[in-house]
């Protein structure tokens, strides 16, 4: 359609100027009559004096113009964009898993789609997509569209035959390993998270975030209720990230073993698809990646985690919403004060029943932020985690 439609402009364009192109044409006759003479032939296009184009004849002595059927075909600079941009290279996919940092990484970097700022929001490839789908649409029936399109297809993570095995326990539970997009350092970016929820406060905290265009992160304990997966579902609908964070969130029971916590994460992982259609990529662990009850099974379960895909975040700005004597002012204060501090930030707070001291202070803190030039963005697998250390053993 699009093409259809481009070239119905350009031969209107050709129409007009097709007046011009007799005037001139009577003249050229002239000089071409006396050409074919000498064994010339001229081709004249509408495109002005610069497209009259010498052919030699060989005696066929012929003389063109002002005629529809000798006008041709001009070339589309769009033709010309889509065989450029057709030629890019693929570029090459990398099958790293991701390097836990504590840092974000550094490196320069050319301008990502991350750099939009939030209110930009409709993606620039709306148009082009527009385009595309035209395209598509004028395109021959026999053009099927296969079933698994939109599907991209995913190889299972390796297993070891000789490894644990719980390497073959749910088979199924692996996202595919994302690349991590190198941190601008000239970004501001907040990444908000909320942990624990969904809760009776969850609808204040979206109309809240709704209210200043932001995005945050849900990482969710849902039960299997209809109340806790309709809430999940407006996150969702709502234009914010959900990642897992347990289903028990019992510290003793998930650290035990590496068994023990894929049981729990299978478990949250089958209610957040329950209620949204979407499978999380990315989690947080209850109390972080690194506590007091996982230090003989942390790195064996951040291991299996990884190698089936999973990105996990810790965070290096906490509201301390969660702590013992917390007040409305210190989470405030300890939210602005450490962000303020770094140039990324993922911002530990809570969505619980309890935590209405943290959504009283939410509207402040973000205007704040907002004020002094951060962005606020929501986690995807592709942000560069920030992790503590992970211990030897
Ligand atoms: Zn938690």
């Amino acid at each position: 359609m699009a093409r259809y439609r481009k070239r119905g402009f350009r031969g209107a364009k050709h129409r007009k100027s097709r007046e011009r192109g007799f005037r001139y044409t009577a003249i050229v006759s002239t000089v071409a009559l006396f050409l074919v003479l000498t064994g010339f032939a001229w081709t004249v296009t509408t495109d002005g004096l610069a497209g009259i184009q010498a052919l030699p004849a060989f005696g066929m002595g012929k003389v063109l113009g002002g005629d529809e059927d000798v006008i041709t075909p001009p070339v589309f600079v769009g033709d010309l964009e889509e065989e450029s941009s057709s030629s890019e290279e693929p570029r090459p996919e990398s099958s790293e898993p991701p390097q836990p940092s504590e840092e974000p990484l550094e490196k320069p970097s050319a301008p990502e789609s991350s750099d939009i700022p939030e209110e930009s929001s409709e993606t620039p490839e709306d148009s082009a997509g527009e385009d595309a789908s035209e395209a598509v649409s004028s395109g021959s029936p026999e053009a099927e569209v296969p079933e698994t399109s939109g599907e991209p297809e995913i190889t299972p993570p390796p297993v070891d035959p000789n490894g644990p095995e719980y390497q073959k326990k749910y088979p199924d539970m692996f996202v595919p390993q994302t690349e991590k997009k190198p941190f601008d350092p000239n970004d501001k970016v907040v990444y908000l998270t909320f942990d624990d929820g969904p809760s009776a406060l969850t609808e204040d905290v979206l109309n809240i975030l709704d209210e200043y265009g932001v995005k945050a992160t849900f990482f969710v304990v849902a039960k299997d209720d209809e109340t806790s997966k309709q809430r999940l579902r407006e996150i969702a609908d709502r234009g914010h990230a959900i990642g897992l964070h347990s289903y028990t969130h019992d510290y003793r029971k998930i650290y035990a073993s590496v068994d023990a916590f894929l049981d729990d994460f299978a478990k949250e992982r089958e209610i957040i698809y329950s209620a949204t259609g979407e499978y999380p990529t990315m989690f947080r662990f209850p109390g972080g990646s690194v506590n007091s009850y996982n230090k003989k099974t942390a790195k064996a379960i951040i291991d299996e985690m990884t190698r089936r895909g999973y990105t996990y975040y810790d965070w290096n700005v906490s509201s301390g919403d969660a702590e013992y004597g917390a007040t409305r002012e210190s989470i405030y204060r300890d939210t602005i004060t450490q962000t303020k501090a770094r140039t990324k930030a993922i911002v530990l707070c809570h969505d619980t029943n309890a935590k209405g001291d943290t959504v009283s202070q939410l509207p402040a803190i973000l205007k704040e932020l907002k004020q002094s030039g951060y962005r606020f963005d929501k986690l995807d697998p592709s942000v560069a985690p920030i992790n503590f250390p992970v211990p030897k053993s």
